[in-house]
């Protein structure tokens, strides 16, 4: 698919299968799973799992149920927990493809149990909230649960988990509470392994690692502490094809709403990628793209398809050149930094129209 695109997405299996590595030595002793959601954050779930599988990961995290068919079609042994949870009426469709439902409250917790009653215990993963206000067990549920341990009898708890809200923050204050009170709220529940850190929360220190780590996003490179040094190789690069490149004598405007003017004398170089591939529009006018080391600035708006950037200072630079709109010059984080936005969201949007290419992993996949 796509063997003829102008814009060329490259991934670096050998970099995740790194990051994975530095982010499970700094992990150990604690088990070091994977956040695969969203089709491992948009960069391809059969290759991303296989990589990290072959890496020794054996736990794995998505959010649907629906991805986590597809993951297990992928990985036939490995342990996958399905983050949005058990909804009612589901228990036999986690049981049919062997999936772990994380029990967000108490009436999943009764309904896992009920099932597990009639088929036999099976395992789950209870979620403790502890300052997202997002999913898990609220503390008023969590007292009702420490008062009455019977309520998880027949349920195989796997694990226990909490989500921090801010551990990737310069202020660790949240991030402190939050740990201290997922600690307590453990010493109340019958004994079951414990996790509370994604990817920046292993930088915390290790009274945050408990019995397993659950990166996302590092894996892929965006940095766990933005504003300190990356430990993290770089996944990602995406080019653009320049398509036409016009000279500009006379002060000219370039783009839709012809926002910005281009003073000249110059050239104004279009490329193969816009906002439908996921470049944010709100670059419009402030991105920068890469030639080589030279910034090419974008110049107004960003369309659906095409990105105009100014190559004034790349005189060898033609049509059927690529230009990097992601690359060694300018990481995901600097691009979401002048986006307003985050790496996670700038990897998800990614879009469908590139030649993707892979590398490393199990030899090359193109
Ligand atoms: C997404 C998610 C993760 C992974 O988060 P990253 O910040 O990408 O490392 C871990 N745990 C839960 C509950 C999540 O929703």
């Amino acid at each position: 698919m796509n063997e003829n695109a102008s814009s060329i997405l490259t991934i670096s299996l050998d970099a995740i299968a790194a990051n994975y590595r530095l982010l499970a030595a700094r992990a150990q002793p604690a088990v070091t799973a994977a956040a695969i959601k969203a089709d491992a954050y948009g960069l391809g779930v059969a290759e991303v799992s296989r990589t990290l599988w072959a890496e020794g990961c054996r736990d794995f995290f998505v959010a649907t149920i629906d991805e986590g068919i597809e993951l297990r079609g992928l990985l036939g042994q490995a342990r996958i927990a399905v983050l949005n949870g058990l909804i009612a009426g589901e228990p036999a469709l986690f049981r049919e493809h062997d999936l772990i439902p994380v029990l967000n409250d108490l009436g999943q917790i009764d309904d896992w149990r009920a099932d597990c009653r009639n088929n036999g215990p099976a395992a789950a993963v209870l979620h403790l909230d502890t300052g997202m206000a997002r999913l898990g067990l609220p503390p008023a549920e969590l007292d009702a649960l420490a008062d009455d341990h019977s309520r998880l009898n027949g349920i195989d708890l796997a694990l226990i988990i909490s989500h921090l809200s801010r551990a990737g923050e310069p202020d660790e204050t949240m991030s402190h509470r939050q740990r201290d009170d997922f600690a307590a709220a453990l010493a109340r529940l019958p004994w079951a392994p414990a996790s509370l850190a994604a990817s920046s929360g292993i930088f915390l220190g290790p009274d945050y690692l408990f019995d397993m780590v659950r990166p996302g996003v590092c894996l892929h490179g965006i940095n766990p502490r933005p504003g300190q040094p990356n430990p993290l190789r770089a996944v990602v690069r995406l080019q653009a094809k320049i398509l036409q490149i016009r000279d500009v004598d006379t002060p000219q405007t370039v783009g839709y709403g012809a926002t910005h003017r281009f003073a000249g004398p110059g050239r104004v170089a279009t490329l193969a990628a816009g906002y439908a591939d996921g470049y944010p529009r709100s670059l419009s006018g402030c991105g920068t793209a890469h030639m080589g080391a030279t910034a090419v600035p974008v110049l107004g708006r960003v369309s659906m398809d095409l990105i105009a950037v100014d190559v004034t200072r790349v005189p060898e630079a033609r049509p059927g050149d690529m230009v990097d709109l992601i690359g060694p010059h300018h990481d995901i984080d600097a691009l979401a930094e002048e986006a307003g936005t985050v790496g996670y969201e700038i990897l998800t949007s990614l879009g469908r129209r590139y030649k993707r290419h892979y590398l490393g992993g199990d030899g090359e996949v193109a």
